[in-house]
């Protein structure tokens, strides 16, 4: 049905009912005022319009109000989280009670593995994906180092097989299967950030609880991109951060996720600060830790407003489309990229994200055979930003909120001429 022409391309932007959404954004542009080709919404979305004039209105009420502002701002800042709550909750398939917006999202995963990663002297070790972001695995490494142990023995990788770029399910499977009953944990991307492969994140809550282990999915390349219902996964938690498909600023708050069935343990070990103590008795001061229910319950601190008002700006938008509709176009326009690069005549290219619009989000990763960082540089030179994995994949994700159906035909007609 698609065809790899212009008028195709604009005429799939005219009858887009999403279009409108790249003028509510601010589009990087060349020397001469040109676009830029904007496909690195995996690694900073780009700004709303609106979020100036969100972080506008609260510097405006800290000027009127100082101190005062806490409660007298038009949004006062003591329950300014909660303001997020709800719209961060539909993004990611949870209740209101399963989610926060707090810290950033390697500090969110070690809170979480304080809590849900209780090794014993017999079931300690940690999977994670071979091709985990690293600091996902530093992360688990320290934890496990932390807890005394060694962080090569007690790191299993999930792998995909020799030959083949993607994980397979089963592998994971056999891998818990014989070895569960050392496991402690699984933490694993969601949609893995180099390959920009979606995972069946409720059928690894199966294999983890199975063989009694804890299960965490990191979402930073899925939250906003992919609809991952997480309450009805099972999993036990969550953490993303904000500043990719989420457009909400360079190095922006993160979210948190930790399943219903969790809320009420107060047992579960934590660390402590005022912001998960009990919000009606917050303020007296003199009260012995009270912990609040829920996600609420990891906050340590009171949030950076400034920060928060930006994520605002951008759920606000979410909220307005939803992800079912972002959903839609994305299948369409990523389906539509794939299209164009396999009509390229060339034994080059391998696409190694998977073909099937179930197993990915918008990212595809474009193997480009005897590249190298050459042609990541004329590509940019180009006005096409995607970024560059050593040794030879482009990842390139056509973002359905401001990205065009133009936008990708114009970067394959130039990728093309460049091969
Ligand atoms: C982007 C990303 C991070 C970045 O972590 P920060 O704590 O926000 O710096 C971590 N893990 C994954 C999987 C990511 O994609």
């Amino acid at each position: 049905m698609y065809k790899p022409t212009l008028d195709y391309a604009q005429q799939q932007d005219k009858e887009d009912k999403l279009a409108h959404l790249r003028a509510q954004f601010h589009i990087p542009k060349d020397a001469k005022g040109n676009d830029w080709l904007y496909f690195t919404g995996n690694s900073l979305g780009l700004q709303p319009k609106q979020t100036q004039q969100y972080i506008q209105q609260e510097l405006d009420d800290w000027a009127k109000y100082g101190v005062e502002g806490h409660f007298e701002a038009r949004n006062p800042w003591m329950p300014y989280h909660e303001f997020l709550t709800n719209s961060m909750a539909k993004i990611v398939g949870a209740k209101p009670l399963e989610v926060v917006v707090m810290n950033t999202l390697t500090t969110n995963l070690h809170l979480l593995m304080v809590s849900f990663y209780q090794p014993t002297k017999t079931k300690y070790k940690i999977v994670i994906e071979s091709d985990a972001f690293p600091s996902d695995r530093y992360a688990v490494q320290s934890q496990l180092k932390f807890h005394g142990f060694d962080t090569e023995e007690g790191l299993i990788e999930w792998k995909p097989r020799e030959g083949e770029e993607l994980l397979r399910i089963e592998d994971l499977e056999k891998i818990v299967d014989e070895q569960g009953d050392e496991i402690a944990l699984l933490l694993i991307g969601g949609v893995n950030y180099y390959t920009g492969q979606y995972l069946d994140i409720k059928r690894i809550a199966e294999i983890g609880h199975a063989k009694n282990c804890m299960v965490g999915i990191d979402l930073a390349h899925g939250a906003g991109n992919i609809s991952p219902e997480l309450h009805d996964s099972g999993i036990d938690f969550a953490a993303w951060c904000t500043y990719k498909y989420l457009n909400s600023g360079p190095g922006s708050l993160a979210g948190l996720f930790v399943h219903e069935k969790h809320a009420h343990n107060k047992e579960l070990p934590r660390f402590a600060g005022w912001w998960n103590h009990n919000k009606e008795t917050r303020f007296n001061m003199r009260q012995p830790f009270d912990v609040m229910p829920g996600a609420e319950g990891w906050q340590l601190s009171n949030p950076p407003i400034l920060s928060m008002a930006a994520i605002r700006a951008s759920l606000d938008m979410f909220e307005e489309v939803g992800m079912e509709a972002l959903r839609a176009k994305s299948e369409k326009l990523t389906g539509y990229f794939e299209y164009l690069i396999n009509q390229i005549d060339t034994d080059r290219i391998k696409i190694i994200t998977s073909s099937n619009p179930k197993e990915r989000g918008c990212q595809l990763s474009i193997q480009v055979k005897n590249a190298d960082k050459s042609l990541h540089k004329k590509l940019t030179e180009n006005n096409i930003i995607t970024d560059w994995r050593e040794p030879d994949v482009i990842r390139c994700a056509p973002v359905p909120m401001y990205n065009s159906f133009e936008d990708v035909y114009r970067m394959v007609e130039i990728l093309k001429t460049l091969l």
